[in-house]
């Protein structure tokens, strides 16, 4: 059935995003993207944004609707993000075929050691 097949394609990619997560493998798989900044802005309808709650402005964010969210998180302050500071729009660990607005968010974000 197709929304089997759907539905495990996303529990697949959640599954590859918590290795990610934990490996710092999505780096090398961002790695291989050549032309990065060629890449599309991630799209809200994509299944893995949604399961993870990206939002493209973190001051859209409901903290009554997602607790774990506080202020001054956003992409920018992520561990998670790549390229270069000053970009607005920057490759991400979670999302190797797309990128995300440094000012976004998702349930994802994970403090970063170093800021831009
Ligand atoms: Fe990627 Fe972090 Fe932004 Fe989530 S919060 S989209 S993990 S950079």
């Amino acid at each position: 059935m197709a929304d089997d097949s759907g539905r495990r394609d996303v529990l697949k990619r959640l599954g590859l995003i918590a290795g990610a997560i934990g490996t710092g493998s999505g780096m090398s798989l961002l790695s291989r993207a050549a032309g990065a900044q060629a890449l599309p802005h991630l799209s809200l309808q994509d299944p893995i944004a949604q399961a993870l709650a990206y939002h493209e402005d973190a001051a859209t964010v409901k903290p009554e609707q997602f607790p774990s969210y506080r202020k001054g998180e956003r992409c920018s302050t992520c561990a998670q993000l790549l390229g270069e500071a000053g970009q607005a729009w920057r490759p991400c660990n979670l999302f190797p075929n797309a990128l995300v607005n440094a000012d976004g968010w998702c349930r994802a974000w994970t403090v970063r050691s170093t800021q831009d």
